[in-house]
């Protein structure tokens, strides 16, 4: 019980630019008493329900990565046995305001995606829809703001043994797994290292290039145009094409009983260390100091050459007190085997794997940035309420008031009708213009 307070509350709900005081560890926290007598009485569920563990550390160099820590979330209000956690990081660009505006709106627009009145499970299967509609939520939301800053947004949901990791951009979450097993749970979005949204972006109307300097030379990472960013996914950037889109590459999985170490860090970290040289940093420690050591060694290899943020979380069984430390080496194949890169028509055959000692099973994962595709497949039955709610923006509409319901496209009548849910005008134009099948408000400006 301890040990799982010392978690919790911390920074319940918290996060500010980093400073180098921020590396501190979290002051020992107060669990609302609802929260412990509700642990008290599911005292017969502990091998499902594992304790979980944080610490966060940070180095600022610009002052624009953010966090967002909120251990006790309740599924059903006033249920403490419907208690989740959610882990975050945004690392902005360009300015402070799109990283602050989604760490304070991010969660709630994903939360209000998701029916009421469900179980579990069926929650469980809703959360990669929800995350994608509250990722786009939130970026036309801000871009109604006019503010030219972007963010990077790496949203973890951990309920029970269940991690979901919605992420845009390249702020990367890893899992260390009991045996040494080190995965990556996010894609870089980045135009440099990847060549699918290379080819998206230039499909979608935007141009992929290097920074051109006076005589022809040629510097720096690819980049798009107009705008210049090096990342093809991002919340924000409205002076950026909408090619540039917000939709999150979703992974879901089901740790085995062992548990598991999560990291979530921005490219200060990344830039510097690889996923196994950053868990391997840290192993068998508590994940105050894991946290501390892995933006050390990150500082120790590379300098202070960008902001520098790390959140380590440990999902540990109830019946151990801290996770193993020894990697088995003769498991790296299993490694390989689960988490190695494939093509999307393997993923159906894992995800049928069941769960052994040790594995992680694969529950869902997709990265495509066609709403259609996210949207519009494996719809959940009780999600649709109402008939002309926007899956988006959950706003109602009368049909009346706008253009009939899913009537494709205005700038492309000869691509084929929209197939997927309901959506508002806005969030439609929203879905065309990040398709290249409506001047973006960029290309508008520049003309
Ligand atoms: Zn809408």
């Amino acid at each position: 019980m301890a040990a799982a307070a010392a978690s919790a509350a911390a920074a319940a709900g918290e996060s500010f630019p980093r400073d180098p005081s921020a590396a501190a560890a979290a002051p020992p926290p107060l669990l609302p008493l609802a929260t412990l007598i509700g642990r008290e009485l599911r005292g017969g569920d502990r091998s499902e329900r594992p304790a979980v563990r944080y610490g966060h550390a940070a180095f600022a160099k610009r002052g624009e990565d953010y966090f967002l820590v909120k251990p006790d979330c309740l599924r059903v209000p006033g249920n403490p046995s419907s208690s989740f956690s959610v882990f975050a990081i945004f690392d902005g660009h360009n300015g402070v305001s799109a990283a602050v505006f989604t760490k304070e709106h991010l969660l709630d627009h994903v939360l209000s995606a998701i029916p009421q009145g469900i179980s579990r499970e069926e929650w469980l299967q809703a959360l990669p829809r929800a995350l994608v509609a509250g990722f786009v939520k939130t970026d036309i939301d801000f871009q109604r703001k006019g503010e030219v800053s972007g963010t990077t947004a790496t949203l973890v949901v951990i309920d029970g043994l269940t991690v979901t990791v919605a992420s845009v951009g390249d702020s990367r979450c890893i899992l260390d797994t009991q045996g040494g097993l080190v995965s990556l749970l996010t894609v870089d979005h980045r135009l440099e290292e990847n060549v699918e949204e290379r080819e998206r972006v230039t499909a979608s109307g935007g141009e992929v290039g290097r920074l051109n300097l006076c005589g022809g030379q040629e510097v720096g990472p690819l980049r798009c145009w107009p705008g210049g960013l090096c990342l093809s996914r991002s919340i924000g950037d409205t002076d950026v094409g909408e090619f540039i889109v917000p939709i999150p590459h979703v992974k879901q999985v089901k740790l085995s009983s062992a548990g598991g170490r999560l990291i979530i860090a921005s490219d200060g970290i990344w830039d510097a260390l690889s996923s196994e040289t950053a868990a391997k940093a840290c192993r068998g420690l508590p994940a105050e100091i894991a946290a501390k050591l892995v933006v050390k060694e990150a500082l120790r290899t590379s300098g202070l050459k960008d902001d520098t943020t790390c959140l380590v979380v440990d999902i540990i069984p109830s019946d151990q007190s801290v996770l193993p430390s020894s990697p088995k080496k003769n498991q790296n194949k299993l490694r390989s085997l689960l988490f190695g890169r494939r093509s999307q028509n393997t993923v159906g055959k894992l995800m049928n794997r069941p769960a052994s000692v040790g594995a992680v099973e694969e529950l869902f994962e997709e990265g495509s940035a066609m709403l259609e595709e996210r949207l519009g497949k494996n719809f959940p039955s009780k999600a649709n309420s109402a008939p002309f709610r926007c899956a988006i923006c959950q706003m109602d509409q009368t049909p009346t008031e706008d253009l009939p319901a899913n009537s494709g496209t205005f700038f492309s009548p000869t691509s084929k009708p929209w197939e997927g849910p309901y959506l508002c005008s806005d969030c439609r134009r929203k879905k065309d213009a990040m398709e290249g099948k409506r001047p973006s408000r960029a290309t508008v400006l520049s003309r």
